[in-house]
C-alpha cells in the first residue's frame, strides 16, 4: 500500500478524550476514530490489526477441531425469557441494547450468544452420537457498558470470538475446557502478549471451573493475586488465603466501655489497646432483589478484613429464592442517603454490634422486615472479642458468642484476599499483587442454559438427558489494544510482528531522487511479491514526518533509500530497537523475510 493513497491521518498531540497510552497512541497514529461513547471506527490499519488477531484465533480454534459459524446479533426477546435472563440483562443491569419493531415485538442486540446457541442446540442436537461438538464465531458485539472507556479496552461494540461446547458429561466437558485452555494460551502467546492465567469468579452459577486470561498490564481494570512459586494466581474477586494469625484480645470479662471518636477500626484499637484482629466488625450492606424488594445486610467479619463483595454477591443471589426473587439488581454499603429510605431511627454506624435491633427497619411492604446476618468464618471462632455497643461511643469487650451474641446461622466466607497474606497451598509463599486486562474467560456451564431451555439428548439407554455446556470468550479487539498497552515508546506504538498491520515500511526522503525513487519502488514491489506486507511512504512530505509517522505507527521494519545508496546499500532499522544498519540493496528482501518468519515462528 502506497501512503499517498491511504486515509492515514497522524496528530501530534495526544487526544483529550484519552486516559491511558494505548489508547492515546492508536487515536494519534490513525487506527481508531472516536464516533460516540463507546463506538469507535477501525480506520484501514486497525482493521488489519483486527483481521491478523481474528485469523490468529481462528486457526487456534480450528485446531481444537471447533467449526466457525456465524450467529445473528438480533435476537428474539423470547429466548432471553426462556433462560430467565431478559429481565437481569435489559433492567436489572441493563447491559443489553433492546428495541421494539414494527410489529411491536422485542429484540435484544446480543452481548453474548448462549440463548441463541441453545436454541439451535436443541433443535439439532438429538443423539448422544452428535457429541461432543464446539461451535465458534467472531463477531461485533453490544453492550451498553455503564462506563465505556480506555477506548477498545471497554467499548459498547466490539469484536469478539464466542465459543460454546456441547457434551453428554462433565468429563467430555473438562477435556474441551482444557483443550480451550492450550488454544487461549497458543492465541496470547502468538499475538506477543505477556500474559497471565488466573482462576476467576464463575459468579452465582457455581460449577467448577472458569478461568480468566490476563494480560499484565498497569493500566487494567482488574487485580491479579498470585504466588512467586506460579503455583497460585487468581482474580481478587476470587482469590483465597489465610488470615493472619489472632492475636489474643486482652480482655477477660464482659462489658461495656466508653470509646468516643472511634468510628474507625483504627481509632478503636488504638484507644482499647488491643489487635484488630481481637475485634467483630458489623458492616451493614443494602441489597436490591430483582423483584425490588429491599434486604439489609448485616456482616460479621475480624476486624482486620475486608468483605469481598464479588463474593458476598453470589452468597445473596444464593438466598434469593427466599426473597422470593431470582437474582439481585445492586449491593452496596449502606450509606446515609440509602438509610433515610429505611432506617426508622438514626444507627448508631460505626459502633453496631451483630444483634442491632430489627425494629431499625421502617415497616414497609418493598423492605424485608429483619436483617440478613452473617458472619465470615474469620469471626466465628473469636474468644473475648471487642465489638459495637449499638450506642455511638460506646464498644463492648470481652464478648463471646453463644454468651453475649447469637452466632449468626450463615456463615460465610466472604473475605477478601490481599496482597501480602499467605497462600493457602503453601503459607510460606505470600500472594502478590499484579494489575491485568482480561483477555479471555473460559467458563464451564454445566447445564444452567440447557435445562432452562430444554436441550437435550438422548443417551446410550436411550434416557433424555440435559445437554453439558461450557463457552469461551476473547476480546479480539481488547486484545488488539492490550497489546499496545504493552508495546510502546516515546516515539509510538511497536507492534507485535505477528499483529503489525504491515510489516515493513520503505521511505523515500526525497521523492524528487528519481534513482532513490526507482529502488524504492523496486524494493517496495519485491518485498510484496515474497509475502513481506509492506507500505510505501511515496508523500510529498519532509523526511522528518515520515521518519516520525512510521515510528508512531509502529510498523516493525523500516527501510530508508537514502544516502547510502551511493555505496549500493539501504538503511534498515528495527522499529523496537531503534538499531538500524545499512544492508546491500539485494539482500534487503532476503534479510527481512527471515526476521519476520522468525518473529511469527513460521
Ligand atoms: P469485563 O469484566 O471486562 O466486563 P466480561 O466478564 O463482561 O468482561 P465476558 O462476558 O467474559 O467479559 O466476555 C469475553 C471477553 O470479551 C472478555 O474477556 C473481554 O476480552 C471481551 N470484552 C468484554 N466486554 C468488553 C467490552 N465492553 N469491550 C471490549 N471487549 C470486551
Ligand atoms: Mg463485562
Amino acid at each position: 500500500m502506497r501512503l499517498s493513497q491511504m486515509l492515514l491521518v497522524t496528530l501530534r498531540e495526544d487526544p483529550a478524550e484519552a486516559e491511558i497510552p494505548s489508547h492515546k497512541l492508536l487515536v494519534r497514529a490513525g487506527y481508531i476514530k472516536r464516533i460516540g461513547s463507546g463506538i469507535y471506527a477501525y480506520l484501514p490499519l486497525m482493521w488489519r490489526v483486527l483481521q491478523k488477531v481474528s485469523q490468529i484465533v481462528r486457526e487456534e480454534m480450528d485446531a481444537t477441531g471447533a467449526q466457525e459459524c456465524l450467529l445473528p446479533q438480533l435476537q428474539p426477546s423470547e429466548l432471553w425469557q426462556e433462560s430467565g435472563r431478559w429481565d437481569t440483562y435489559t433492567k436489572a443491569e441493563g447491559i443489553m441494547f433492546s428495541l421494539i419493531d414494527r410489529q411491536e415485538r422485542q429484540l435484544g442486540l446480543g452481548p453474548t450468544h448462549e440463548e441463541v446457541i441453545t436454541t439451535i442446540a436443541r433443535d439439532a442436537i438429538r443423539s448422544y452420537r452428535q457429541l461432543p461438538l464446539n461451535i465458534y464465531q467472531i463477531q461485533t458485539k453490544f453492550r451498553d457498558e455503564i462506563r465505556p472507556r480506555f477506548g477498545l479496552m471497554r467499548g459498547r461494540e466490539f469484536i469478539m470470538k464466542d465459543a460454546y461446547s456441547f457434551h453428554t458429561d462433565e468429563e467430555s466437558l473438562k477435556k474441551t475446557y482444557r483443550d480451550m485452555d492450550v488454544a487461549y494460551r497458543n492465541i496470547l502467546t502468538r499475538c506477543g502478549l505477556e500474559f497471565r492465567p488466573v482462576e476467576a469468579d464463575s459468579g452465582a452459577i457455581g460449577g467448577s471451573g472458569s478461568q480468566e486470561f490476563m494480560v499484565l498490564a498497569e493500566a487494567g481494570e482488574d487485580e491479579i493475586l498470585y504466588t512467586e512459586d506460579g503455583k497460585y494466581a487468581a482474580n481478587v474477586e476470587k482469590a483465597v488465603s489465610l488470615p493472619a494469625d489472632v492475636v489474643a484480645s486482652p480482655f477477660t470479662s464482659y462489658e461495656k466501655v466508653a470509646t468516643p471518636d472511634t468510628a474507625t477500626i483504627a481509632k478503636l484499637c488504638d484507644t482499647l489497646k488491643c489487635s484488630s484482629t481481637a475485634v467483630v466488625k458489623n458492616v451493614l450492606y443494602e441489597t436490591i432483589y430483582d423483584n425490588e424488594i429491599i434486604v439489609l445486610v448485616l456482616i460479621s467479619i475480624r476486624g482486620d478484613e475486608d468483605v469481598n463483595e464479588v463474593k458476598l454477591q453470589n452468597e445473596l443471589v444464593k438466598l434469593a429464592a427466599n426473597y422470593d426473587a431470582s437474582t439481585i439488581i445492586s449491593l452496596s454499603v449502606a450509606d446515609a442517603d440509602a438509610q433515610q429510605k429505611w432506617s426508622s431511627q438514626p444507627l448508631p454506624l460505626g459502633y453496631i454490634a451483630p444483634d442491632l435491633e430489627d425494629s431499625y427497619i421502617s415497616k414497609n411492604k418493598n423492605i424485608a422486615p429483619q436483617f440478613l446476618r452473617m458472619v465470615d468464618q474469620t469471626a466465628t471462632d473469636l474468644t473475648n472479642f471487642v465489638t459495637g455497643a449499638n450506642e455511638s461511643g460506646y464498644h463492648v469487650v470481652g464478648a463471646n458468642w453463644g454468651d453475649n451474641f447469637a452466632l449468626p446461622e450463615l456463615v460465610v466466607d466472604v473475605r477478601l484476599a490481599k496482597s501480602g497474606d499467605r497462600a493457602v497451598h503453601d503459607p510460606t509463599q505470600l500472594l502478590q499483587s499484579a494489575r491485568g486486562i482480561e483477555a479471555g474467560h473460559i467458563f464451564q456451564l454445566g447445564t444452567k442454559y440447557s435445562q432452562a431451555m430444554g436441550a437435550t439428548y438422548t443417551n446410550e439407554q436411550g434416557k433424555n438427558e440435559p445437554i453439558w455446556m461450557g463457552c469461551y470468550g476473547i476480546g479480539v479487539s481488547r486484545m488488539a489494544q492490550a497489546a499496545v498497552e504493552q508495546s510502546y515508546d516515546k516515539d509510538g506504538i511497536i507492534w507485535p510482528v505477528a499483529i503489525a498491520p504491515y510489516h515493513a515500511i520503505v521511505i523515500i526522503p526525497n521523492i524528487n531522487d528519481q534513482e532513490k525513487v526507482q529502488v524504492a519502488e523496486k524494493l517496495y514491489q519485491e518485498l510484496n511479491a515474497v509475502g513481506i506486507e509492506t507500505l510505501l511512504d511515496d508523500r510529498k512530505e519532509r523526511a522528518g514526518v515520515k521518519f516520525k509517522d512510521s515510528d508512531l505507527i509502529g510498523i516493525p521494519y523500516r527501510i530508508t533509500v537514502g544516502r547510502s545508496l551511493s555505496q549500493g546499500k539501504v538503511e534498515v532499522m528495527t522499529r523496537k530497537t531503534k538499531e538500524s544498519q545499512d544492508i546491500p540493496v539485494e539482500e534487503v528482501v532476503s534479510t527481512i523475510k527471515n526476521w519476520v518468519d522468525q518473529a511469527i515462528n513460521k
